[in-house]
């Protein structure tokens, strides 16, 4: 994985772990021996220290994170030193990508010049941690204080040439990097043999501190925007320790903030879920080499709510789209809410009205099925009605040319059953966006029985081309992640039940991070969505027991924020939730006719009630082979579900709670007299992988 070359008096080591040049163990270890080879060698009067291939490094190997690899000699801190102390001078050539260990790495060596274009991050806030090889030490050294707060605290990658004035960078090479670095390497070999002069080490470099309250303020803004999050904090505390203390010192507390942070869950989850956005891509029965269908253009039916975000997250990608109606007025409307939420988004800056009228004119609006026919994909999102969508199938299959993939939008129905409407069920596939279509990352893949393997394996892909986070499911009633929450919601009823009120089940789930309680969402969503499934339930399933306090708000007319009344009240264009009185007096009543005694229940067990009726329902889904893996699970969570990155979404939780302890908890809410007896059976994978202690992910 080495290279080592000589460009006459020049040695120039390249690393070569393809293909983002992580540092890890194996590459750590050929940069010291190479850096001592070159050392050692007489001939050699300077070192360039660059990455093969198309980056220089992006970091640490997260892989490694918590095995004995991550600290094993040599490690990434005693690299640095080596290079710091190095009697040759070492010039960093830059490209690509230096992120996180990779940046480290290059604030090592003496010098450092840059390719334009390069991205140049430390991201470890992203994974729960702070860079944790001197980069809250070296970085304000080179760049001062407050520039390099932002970019430690956030996270977020800067191009080269935005320190084209700075001293992180000593030049930005339009042309030729490696043999900009020779000659720089060279020349500072050559002046520092005349003048006797030291190479430049960043640790030497001294720092400017900022105002006096700098870092309180800073502390307070940071903790205020990342709740939940350890790391942000902790990288203030770390960047401060740059101003107040000695290099060595200062190296050392950083060191100590890494350690506790990769030790937290919140950094765990983190990890989990930046795994997880690659696991979820991975399809074990559909090879990673499977030929993709080419998608250059779509259409959509239906210029609803769904159909018009779904549109524009295709014109977003620049893939023209066809998109049908039943009549003109349905199209004009749909058409002017599109160009109403771009126009919007250019209100704020973020788009110019020439871009604008790029985008809308990559829409053809048309009433004839006739005009989609040569479309490489096509999504379906009219009404959630089997009939109008047998219509709309057959009519798919007389025209769309051969190959076309067409696609729901349904959150109910049966793929299966829509696809054996067409004579092509191998092109059927469900993309069950999530409203609003344009905004959220979740995109459930519904693969039907008969759905051919190149038709998930380009929606696959194709939901990397609209940005969206693609996740598989199997056909089942709400697919993964409403066949969960409608557990969720049951349980939360049951609560309400019990003696809690919609504002605490709420406010203790918020407080462990969820983006909204189930009453919020509820009201945010439209309640009269629930009702209308529970309807078709007490029918379908009448075994299954829910609470009737749904139903009562309903039959009030309170479906939440578009009628101003759900489980809050809300006042006209205010969107704030206060608590009803009504719905205290309604819930009163109900637990009168019950004859329940209310009682009060602590936010540990609302939380868990709420958390293991997903997890169950989790279960039972892996297990039937809906999902693939507890990690889809999470993630499907996580992209569309408000849980937040920190927490890893319900199989995580469950796991670090321990699957022993959740059965426990499970058989404890059994005993409750209240309880719905089948609603706590363990499901036979939780039983399991609790009796043998092990864990979901
Ligand atoms: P909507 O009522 O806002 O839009 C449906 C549109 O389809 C209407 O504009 C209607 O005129 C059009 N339409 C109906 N029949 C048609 C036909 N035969 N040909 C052409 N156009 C037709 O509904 P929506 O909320 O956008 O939902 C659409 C689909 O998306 C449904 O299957 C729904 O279950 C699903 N879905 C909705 C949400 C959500 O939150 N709204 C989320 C996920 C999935």
């Amino acid at each position: 994985m080495s290279n080592y070359q000589l460009h006459g008096d020049v040695a120039v080591i390249s690393m070569n772990n393809p293909p983002m040049n992580t540092m890890s163990h194996g590459n750590r270890g050929f940069v010291k021996a190479a850096l001592d080879a070159a050392n050692a060698d007489a001939s050699v009067k300077a070192i360039v220290l660059t990455g093969a291939g198309k980056v220089f490094s992006s970091g640490a190997e997260i892989k490694e994170f918590n095995t004995p690899a991550a600290i094993a000699d040599p490690n990434l801190r005693d690299v640095i030193k080596a290079l710091e102390d190095s009697p040759k001078p070492v010039v960093a050539a830059v490209h690509g990508v230096a992120m996180g260990g990779g940046l480290e790495l290059a604030m090592g060596c003496h010098y450092r010049v840059a390719s334009p274009g390069a991205l140049i991050a430390l991201p470890e806030v992203k994974l729960g941690v702070l860079p944790g090889a001197g980069g809250t030490q070296r970085l304000p050294r080179l760049i001062g204080v407050e520039k390099a707060l932002d970019m430690i605290v956030s996270g977020n990658p800067v191009k080269s040439e935005k320190f084209a004035a700075g001293t992180l960078f000593e030049q930005i090479v339009e042309g030729d990097l490696i043999a900009a670095a020779v000659k720089l390497a060279g020349e500072m070999a050559s002046a520092s043999a005349k003048s006797g002069a030291p190479y430049k080490r960043v640790r030497d470099i001294s720092i400017a501190a900022p105002g006096a309250t700098f870092f309180a303020d800073a502390r307070t803004a940071t903790a205020k925007a990342q709740r939940g999050y350890p790391a942000p904090v902790k990288c203030v505390d770390a960047v401060e320790a740059s101003t107040s203390m000695e290099f060595e010192a200062g190296c050392t507390y950083e060191r100590e903030c890494f350690m506790e942070l990769v030790a937290t869950n919140e950094s765990k989850a983190m990890r989990h879920y930046f795994f997880g956005e690659r696991t979820v891509a991975k399809i074990p029965d559909v090879p990673d080499d499977t030929p993709l269908r080419p998608i250059k253009s779509a259409a959509v039916i239906g210029a609803g709510t769904m159909g018009g975000g779904i549109t524009m997250n295709f014109i977003n990608a620049g893939i023209p789209v066809t998109m049908l109606e039943m009549k003109q007025e349905a199209l004009d409307k749909g058409l002017a809410i599109i160009r109403k939420n771009y126009e919007n988004t250019a209100k704020k800056g973020r788009m110019t009205m020439e871009e604008v009228e790029q985008r809308m004119a990559l829409i053809t609006p048309v009433l004839s099925y006739d005009a989609l026919k040569n479309a490489d994909i096509v999504v379906e999102a009219v009404f959630e009605d089997m009939a109008v969508k047998e219509a709309v199938f057959k009519q798919l299959d007389a025209v769309m040319k051969p190959g076309a993939i067409l696609a729901s939008n349904t959150s109910t129905l049966d793929v299966n059953k829509i696809a054996s409407f067409t004579q092509r069920p191998q092109d059927v596939i469900g993309t069950h966006f999530f409203s609003p279509a344009n905004v959220m990352r979740l995109l459930e893949v519904v693969r039907g029985e008969k759905t051919a393997k190149d038709v998930l394996a380009t929606t696959m892909k194709l939901s990397k081309t609209i940005k969206k986070i693609g996740v598989v499911s199997g056909v089942c009633d709400g697919f993964i992640g409403n066949r969960m929450i409608e557990q969720y919601s049951r349980q939360a009823g049951f609560l309400l039940e019990e003696g809690a009120s919609p504002e605490q089940v709420d406010k203790a789930i918020e407080k462990i991070g969820f983006a909204m309680g189930p009453f919020r969402m509820g009201d945010l969503a439209g309640n009269d969505v629930g009702w209308y499934i529970r309807k078709r339930r007490y029918v379908e399933k009448p075994n299954v027991r829910y609470s009737k306090t749904a139903d009562l708000i309903c039959e009030q007319g309170r479906f939440g924020q578009k009628t101003s009344a759900g489980w809050y009240d809300y006042k006209a264009g205010d969107r704030t939730p206060y608590p009803s009185p009504v719905v205290q007096a309604i819930l009163e009543q109900h637990r009168k006719d019950l004859g329940i005694t209310p009682r009060q229940i602590s936010d540990g067990e609302i939380v868990e009630r709420l958390m293991y009726a997903l997890v169950n329902e989790g279960a039972l889904i892996v297990e039937e082979g809906i999902a693939m893996r507890a990690v889809d699970i999470d993630m499907i969570y996580m992209s569309g579900y408000g849980v937040p990155p920190f927490l890893g979404g319900p199989m995580f939780f469950a796991d670090r709670k321990g699957l022993k302890n959740v059965v426990a908890s499970m058989e404890k809410f059994a005993a409750n007299k209240n309880a719905d007896p089948g609603f706590w059976k363990p499901a036979p994978l939780l039983a399991r992988l609790a009796a043998e202690g092990k864990t979901f992910n």
